[in-house]
């Protein structure tokens, strides 16, 4: 059982095994979380994303896939990365957000990494809709087979954590 916790804060401060970066597919770092997780995190984590990129993502990660490194100096022990698809009013692209929790789980499964916080992906620089996304989200937790036991949603603002709340009644 995966019990579902939403949070109001910011997720470089939470002491959980893993917590899951909103990136961009050069995984080079960027603005919003991506740079909060690379500022607070300290130079290794840049390192190792510079180390993936050579190793398996020449043309970078693609958007719905999930990459683990180390956490660097934070609390947790590593940061997964998981690129969120950009919105868009013309198609639909709900099945690769949804792919960004369900991999990045998995990812965190092959970890052993039993708590894991995410942030609202793609809900910023990406320009999804705070409610839908947070409807895609917790539903895929719910229905993703996983052993990790805590899954914490880490809202950065009252109008983001009353979404996400909304989801758990
Ligand atoms: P994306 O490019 O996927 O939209 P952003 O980083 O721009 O990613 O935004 C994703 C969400 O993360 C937004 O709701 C933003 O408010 C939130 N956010 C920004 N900084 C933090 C942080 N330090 N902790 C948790 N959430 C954050």
């Amino acid at each position: 059982m995966t019990t579902i916790t939403f949070v109001r804060g910011d997720i470089t401060e939470q002491h959980v095994d893993a917590i899951v970066n909103a990136a961009n597919s050069s995984l080079l770092g960027g603005g919003g979380v991506d740079g909060a997780i690379h500022r607070a995190g300290g130079p290794d984590i840049l390192n190792a994303c510079r180390d993936l990129r050579a190793s398996h993502y020449g043309k970078g990660l693609a958007t719905g896939r999930a990459v683990a490194t180390t956490a660097g100096r934070l609390p947790a022990q590593w940061v997964i990365h998981t690129v969120g698809p950009v919105f868009s009013a013309e198609e639909d692209r709900s099945g690769l957000l949804a792919s960004c929790y369900r991999e990045s789980l998995r990812v965190a499964d092959e970890l052993g990494a039993k708590t894991v916080a995410f942030p609202a992906v793609s809900t910023g620089i990406f320009r999804w809709p705070m409610d839908d996304a947070a409807r895609i989200a917790v539903e895929t937790v719910r229905t993703t087979d996983t052993s990790v036991d805590e899954v914490r949603f880490v809202l950065f603002d009252e109008t983001a954590y009353a979404a996400f709340a909304a989801q758990g009644n």
